[in-house]
């Protein structure tokens, strides 16, 4: 198909109770309407700061014109001041560091890190609402304050063991979950077909339900001829728009059934409510379903095409290499779904966040996270959510040591959807890869798409929405 008529495709509203306009009530915003909008943000920040924190450090320790030095050895300071405590902590633990409101800032501000001996191994600075992952090694922490005026070297420090409330899927439901077969790389859902793949996960929403409306809708033809279509999950009133999009590489099968499980989280789990109610989810569930189609399901479009790579910015697709994986196209954004994606990214231009989904099917590196951002902001705001979940993971016992992060900013030539979708609409962007080889989130490290993998794949989705909604400020 070519682009003149993908601009000329019609949406097609499948469901029969979705013909209402969405922004039909636009004029008749009241007071009411905007003190629900309050209402559905408030829910949202309230699950972020949902987290359990309790103060460790004890006021009556605190020993004022002393500080602990460099070695070790307590010395005399007539601006210091330090906790005579040894808190025993554990590789994973998360540990909030403030200063209470109304109180005077200390000037400096410092943890002590000590071994299982009681020896210094750090002593980093730190500021008020930072917070610390202790890593392996580490046995026991205190921490130091200085300030200019030592009349206020007693208030309110704390520095708070965090647990943080880290949604996972409760059930992903029979269909989600694979075994593994005689060959070890048995998997239930190789020749699931689109058409029932929609049918089984996604269709089953659409209509409309005491005000929340879902809608399908036709996006175009794809390289193999096939109508490719993405989903409009609507509250009635809605803060934000969220797009995520997954099976753009149609074998990578845990983004694809993880985002399935984390729409089915909105839809049916109570403790998501909040971002059911607050956000409209915008979901396009496979990118390429020619290539989910094809069996086995197929990493290209079916002209061979790595969309990622035929996807220009700024003449990225000039610069940018596939490495040997398919080709790039005759030329820049050739292909049918580049152009489908880019119609549909326009379409809800100045949307809060895109997430696209991808996962690694070939390396033995467990990195627990791997994520490619568009801006400084959302890469900040995902490192918040890695910090929880790579708790949690810690505290189940799935790595020792530290656990494998990569996180990277978009150069503009390697996946630059990320940097369009921020640069020309104005809609914050990240790619999360996850490795299909890791066990760094529990995942079984033979089989492509398995129970964990598409756990943590769902978790992942909830925690970056989640806080980059509440950390952006929105
Ligand atoms: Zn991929």
């Amino acid at each position: 198909m070519n682009y003149k008529a993908l601009i000329l495709a019609v949406l097609i509203v499948v469901c029969g109770s979705c013909a209402k306009e969405p922004e039909s009530s636009k004029d008749e915003i009241s007071v009411v309407e905007i003190t629900d909008l309050e209402k559905v943000k408030n829910d949202i920040y309230a699950m972020a700061e949902a987290s359990e924190e309790v103060n460790l450090l004890d006021e009556g320790k605190l020993v004022k014109h002393m500080r602990i030095d460099e070695s070790g050895e307590i010395v005399e300071d007539g601006s210091g001041a330090y906790f005579d405590q040894m808190i025993s902590v554990a590789q994973g633990d998360l540990l909030r560091f403030s200063i209470a409101a109304g109180t005077s800032y200390p000037t400096t501000r410092r943890l002590y890190y000590f071994d299982q001996d009681g020896n210094i191994i750090g002593a980093p600075l730190v500021s008020s609402g930072d917070l610390i992952r202790i890593t392996e090694g580490i046995s026991y922490v205190s921490a130091q304050i200085f300030y200019n005026d030592e009349s206020n070297c007693d208030q309110g420090v704390s520095l708070a063991k965090v647990t943080p409330m880290v949604w996972e899927p409760k059930e992903l439901g029979g269909g989600f979950v694979t075994s593994l077969g005689d060959d070890g790389y048995e998997n239930a859902f190789q020749d699931i077909s689109y058409k029932r793949f929609l049918g089984e996960y996604w269709d089953c929403y659409v209509g409309e339900k005491e005000g929340y409306k879902v809608s399908k809708v036709a996006l175009g033809l794809d390289a193999g001829q096939q109508t490719n279509y993405f989903y409009v999950f609507e509250p009635e009133e809605y803060a934000y728009t969220v797009l995520i999009s997954a099976g753009m590489n149609a074998c990578e099968l845990s983004p694809i059934f993880g985002l399935a499980s984390f729409m089915k989280g909105v839809m049916d789990d109570e403790q998501l409510l909040p971002l059911k109610n607050g956000i409209r989810f915008v979901v396009l569930p496979v990118i390429c379903p020619s290539s989910f189609d094809a069996s086995p399901k197929q990493y290209l479009n079916p002209n061979g095409v790595r969309i990622n790579k035929n996807f220009d910015y700024a003449g990225s697709w000039y610069m940018t290499s596939t490495d040997g994986r398919g080709t790039k196209g005759d030329y820049p954004d050739s292909e049918p779904e580049t152009q489908a994606l880019k119609k549909w990214l326009h379409l809800y231009a100045g949307a809060n966040l895109y997430i696209d989904c991808h996962s690694d099917l070939n390396n033995d590196i467990n990195y627990l996270f791997d994520t490619v951002f568009s801006d400084n902001q959302i890469m900040a705001n995902a490192i918040n959510a890695q910090n929880n979940m790579a708790a949690l993971y810690g505290q189940k016992g799935y790595f020792s040591g530290d656990p494998a992060i990569r996180n990277w900013l978009e150069p503009g030539d390697v996946y630059p959807k990320t940097k369009y979708a921020k640069e020309t609409l104005g809609i914050s962007a990240m790619m999360i890869e996850q490795w299909e080889k890791s066990s760094a989130y529990g995942g079984n490290a033979t089989v492509q798409c398995e129970e964990n993998s598409i756990r943590n794949y769902a978790t992942m989705i909830e925690q970056y929405v989640l806080y980059h909604i509440v950390g952006s400020g929105y």
